[in-house]
């Protein structure tokens, strides 16, 4: 049996008729830069995400740039984010001329820990630049308690995490800007790159919306420095057509997920060997994130982006599993703070133990919604077979 990390080819099969539709009407048009299909793509992004305003951009690295941009935070100023996530969040801050302060994560939750971040105020710092990894919304209410007490803007990165949600509040529409990746392995993936930047009042969309064409108002009268950071119709196209598709494939992701749970439980291994993803529908496998947060009882919506477990022997395991036909992938090997380009920062090694113990830690397995239950008992038999289970 084959278990590929990721079937993007059953996606399609699914809305087949449509996406070819929808793509061969942008070619009749010959509307190729933005135009309606972008609009309607950023109307609906903007009302599933609980925001007012929307702008499609190139990709989601350009949407925290843009956003960034748009607050005039460069050179000088301190950007409060986590080292264990994808480049992009702090390459984006760096490439604006500010500095990436980077604070430890929780280890239930992978997610910045409020208390850190706190520790992290300086007088230099601007912005809180918060990751909602894999899927699962950071801890928003003391971040943005925070921020509020100290006149910090909060930008969410929420790539990983469209349609996720923090009680009752979706990722995007809690910070000032909420940046959207259209990568196509997201929960929303386009046919290349695309992303999006939510907000919730008019003037910042029209300040984004100028920024990406180059800070053009009207055509060929720079009022500001911009850039080309514009989603294409095509890809809006594509994202139009399966937007309205999205909650029944992550409903399909969480199935999946909590599918795992049962047989990882059944198949009887050792938290010490194989510990699995915490999420509010895990089946007591795994403790609350009160540790997180010293408060529970707040309500989240995992969209399971990513099913990460925890493995002892992460690199055997992996190795086990390619042999037997299991995709896998490891997010993120290294932590930021501990990436060459960034050794100007001055971070070292044991600087975030916990980023550090995930990054070494953590397996992606296959969670995409159509996993088939053969499929998914194969993948955990087959880590089973490499960690057979304790006898007592
Ligand atoms: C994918 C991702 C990005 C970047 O998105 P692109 O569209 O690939 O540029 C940024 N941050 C996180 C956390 C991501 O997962």
């Amino acid at each position: 049996m084959k278990v590929p990390l990721l079937d993007l080819y059953a996606q399609y099969q699914q809305i087949k008729p449509e996406m070819d539709r929808a793509v061969a009407e942008v070619f009749e048009s010959q509307r190729f830069i933005l135009g309606p299909a972008v609009e309607a793509c950023e109307q609906a992004i903007a009302q599933y995400s609980q925001c007012t305003h929307a702008c499609g951009v190139s990709s989601g690295t350009d949407a925290l740039l843009i956003a960034l941009m748009a607050e005039n935070i460069g050179p000088g100023d301190e950007v409060i984010t986590t080292p264990y996530t994808f480049f992009s969040t702090a390459g984006s801050i760096a490439r604006v001329g500010a500095r990436p302060v980077f604070v430890d994560i929780d280890p239930i939750t992978f997610n910045l820990r409020p208390d850190a971040v706190a520790a992290a105020v300086t007088g230099k710092t601007r912005a809180i630049m918060v990751v909602h990894l894999f899927g699962l919304m950071a801890d928003m209410d003391p971040i943005m308690a925070i921020a509020n007490e100290k006149d910090l803007l909060v930008i969410e990165d929420a790539a990983q995490a469209i349609g996720s949600e923090y009680n009752g509040r979706r990722a995007g529409s809690i910070g000032a800007y909420g940046c959207f990746s259209f990568f196509p392995s997201k929960n929303l993936g386009g046919a290349g790159d695309g992303g999006m930047v939510t907000v919730r009042d008019e003037a910042r969309a029209e300040k984004l919306k100028t920024l990406r064409n180059h800070g053009m108002k009207p055509k060929y009268y720079n009022k500001m420095i911009g850039g080309n950071f514009r989603l294409d119709a095509l890809q809006a196209a594509v994202i139009n057509v399966k937007q309205p598709h999205l909650d029944e494939w992550s409903e399909g992701r969480k199935r999946n997920a909590i599918r795992y749970d049962r047989l990882f439980a059944e198949a009887g291994l050792s938290p010490d060997k194989i510990r699995t993803p915490w999420h509010p529908d895990a089946p007591g496998n795994a403790p609350a994130p009160e540790a997180a947060s010293d408060r529970p009882g707040v309500a989240y919506r995992h969209i399971f982006n990513q099913y990460c477990i925890r493995a002892s022997d992460r690199e055997g395991l992996k190795k086990h599993l390619q042999e037997r036909g299991v995709g896998t992938e490891v997010y993120y090997p290294v932590p930021l703070h501990l990436q060459e380009c960034f050794k100007p920062l001055g971070y070292g090694k044991g600087d975030f133990p916990e980023s550090e113990r995930a990054a070494a830690e953590t397996l992606a397995l296959p969670i995409y919604p159509e996993l088939t239950d053969e499929q998914a008992a194969y993948v955990v038999e087959s880590i089973a077979e490499a960690l057979p289970p304790d006898r007592s």
